[in-house]
């Protein structure tokens, strides 16, 4: 903890030159950018004291940095993942401060990717860091990941993985990539939604009909959408497609006590939306 203390300024001086680099994924023009974050994060990563490399992929690098090993560690391993891509800035008229000059108001620090995602896994590297530079004896074996595109999909991400799956044996993967409810709740998220996407084609009729004439007799395609898409969900917001809960795990006692003590207020939320 001294040693955090101590460097404060130093790693908000870092951090700050991490987001000075505009490394958004989604626009070409940023290309280069994007090579010399990655660039910038392993170099970071090395003075740490991380065994760290890049990984070549179709598209953007992905960076690996572990923490040393002695020999055949029987330390449990566990992975953090990151990405240091960002969502473009745009529009650009709607920031008070410039995106890539990080700007401090009171506590906050205002800049493209503070807060997703280079904030987050600057927190996990920094804290690894006050092990490492203190010879305190880590509880546990880390492998950093962290992809640069994440903002478009991560489509280079599971070729990696598929590359790295030997060395990357690990019991859990702290995703620290998510919001958490307020100061004073740190969050550890352990579960995300997931998105099932599909694409729907529905035929009707082969000519524009007059509804006058055959209107209530001949379905109107779009009528009949609304109502599939209606049938997906109940009034009280279960998805209703028969089978879909089959291998969902009911919620523990545990887990139902904790969500009990999760600050959250739905007059509080409507007010903010
Ligand atoms: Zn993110």
């Amino acid at each position: 903890m001294q040693y955090l203390k101590d460097h404060q300024e130093d790693f908000l001086e870092q951090l700050m030159e991490y987001l000075r680099i505009p490394s958004v994924s989604a626009q070409s023009d940023h290309a280069d950018d994007i090579q010399s974050c990655s660039d910038w994060l392993v170099a970071h990563c090395k003075t740490i004291g991380l065994k760290t490399r890049k990984i070549k992929t179709a598209g953007n690098p992905v960076v690996i940095a572990q923490t040393p090993r002695k020999g055949k560690s029987k330390k449990p391993h566990f992975m953090v993942y990151g990405h240091y891509d960002v969502q473009p800035p745009d529009p650009l008229n709607l920031w008070t401060t410039s995106p890539f000059e990080p700007h401090i108001e009171g506590d906050k620090l205002i800049a493209r990717g503070a807060t997703d995602n280079k904030g987050q896994h600057f927190v996990h590297l920094k804290a690894v860091e006050s092990y490492l530079k203190t010879g305190t004896e880590l509880p546990c074996d880390i492998t950093f990941m962290i992809e640069g595109e994440e903002e478009i999909g991560s489509p280079s991400l599971t070729p990696a993985l598929e590359k790295l799956k030997s060395e990357l044996n690990v019991r859990a993967v702290v995703v620290s990539d998510n919001g958490m409810p307020d100061l004073k709740h740190p969050a550890l998220t352990y579960g995300l939604r997931g998105v099932a996407a599909c694409e729907v084609r529905l035929k009707g009729p082969n000519r524009d009909l007059h509804s006058g004439i055959y209107g209530g007799a001949v379905d109107n395609p779009a009528m009949v959408l609304c109502q599939m898409l209606a049938q997906l969900r109940d009034r009280r917001g279960r998805v209703a497609v028969p089978g879909f809960y089959d291998d969902v795990a009911p919620l523990s006692k545990l887990e139902r006590e904790q969500s009990k003590r999760f600050p959250h207020k739905d007059t509080k939320l409507a007010r903010e939306l």
